[in-house]
């Protein structure tokens, strides 16, 4: 089987009624980027930053950061890399950073209530990602956003180091696109006002499911209690896929269920054009898409979802779409 998704590595991940689908992946550290190329994928849909503080004992310097980053940007060559600053807190402590204990950490000060907080870290990861890109393209995401107003003042902070690039007489990148991720519920109530505030949006499922069904991602008593492909979170990130076709945003997903085919292939049926996922899922992901003929799965879906009774799961249903096609 390996063999087989090794063979693929090079075929256009299109379904079988013609529709081009991207298929990008999740890296973190250095270590990560030879799978970019071996895998296929079409670029790195979430560089998550956090990882280099995590390995490290203390603080990662802005010289250290902006090697990273330019390493990235250089190894994915063409493709694109959508870094995402800073996502600590939560269930991602640093050991030299004074967390303070906290009742529900996952609903606490994490990612961006930090960082606006603090915005020293910010700041410097901007200047180093900014720096990274000069005279190149930059995608940045801001991770764990609740409201717009937070994303306003990321997006400030952000055209502050813009600024300083230019006090210090260094060439801003030719293109920086800003994203935010969707992953607390509290987003999928303000997709207006979010989508003419930004040019691109990830869901990020991991963190939207254990918030949405009120489910510790981390607790095994309950984390696979409830069903990802469920009536309800279909209906959840089919909002989103169309308020991205109306404002013509475009709306990927990151998240874990990005890589297991059924859950790829629902996604597809809902409307997503580009998913990224840990490199070993590219392989059976295309697998299944080239087979897949999404104008019938879309409608079957649709049928399902638009049926207000329906509060049950898809999966019987996708099972059955997979075994007939
Ligand atoms: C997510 O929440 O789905 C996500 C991609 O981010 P992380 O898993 O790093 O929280
Ligand atoms: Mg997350």
């Amino acid at each position: 089987r390996q063999q087989r998704y090794r063979s693929l590595r090079d075929v256009a991940s299109r379904t079988r009624d013609g529709l081009s689908i991207g298929l990008q992946v999740n890296a973190g550290l250095l270590v990560d980027l030879p799978q970019l190329v071996e895998s296929g994928a079409g670029g790195i849909g979430l560089f998550r930053t956090e990882l280099q503080f995590m390995v490290a004992s203390t603080m990662p310097r802005a010289g250290d950061q902006e090697r990273l980053y330019r390493a990235v940007l250089d190894s994915a060559g063409e493709r694109p890399v959508t870094f995402r600053t800073l996502d600590v807190g939560g269930d991602k402590l640093l050991p030299y950073l004074a967390h303070g204990a906290e009742e529900n950490p996952a609903l606490g000060y994490r990612a961006m209530r930090l960082a606006l907080d603090r915005p020293g870290l910010l700041r410097t990861q901007l200047r180093a990602l900014l720096k990274a890109a000069s005279g190149g393209r930059l995608r940045i995401m801001f991770p764990m956003i609740t409201d717009v107003a937070e994303l306003k003042a990321a997006r400030g902070f952000l055209q502050r180091e813009l600024e300083h690039l230019d006090r210090f007489g260094y060439p801003r990148p030719v293109d920086v696109k800003v994203g935010a991720m969707l992953e607390v519920p509290s987003l999928i109530f303000q997709l207006d006002p979010l989508m003419q505030d930004l040019d691109f949006v990830s869901i990020g499922s991991n963190d939207l499911f254990q918030f949405f069904f009120a489910v510790d991602r981390g607790n095994a008593n309950v984390a696979t209690r409830y069903d990802d492909l469920s009536a309800p979170f279909l209906r959840a990130l089919r909002t989103v896929v169309r308020a991205g076709e109306r404002h013509k945003v475009p709306v990927s997903l990151c998240g874990e269920m990005a890589g297991r085919p059924l859950s790829a292939m629902a996604l597809i049926g809902l409307g997503f054009r580009d998913i990224s996922m840990a490199p070993p899922s590219i392989g059976p992901v295309k697998s299944m898409l080239l087979a897949l003929d999404a104008g019938a799965l879309a409608d079957e879906l649709r049928a399902f979802l638009d049926d207000p009774q329906q509060a049950g799961s898809a999966r019987p249903l996708l099972r059955d779409f997979a075994e007939r096609h």
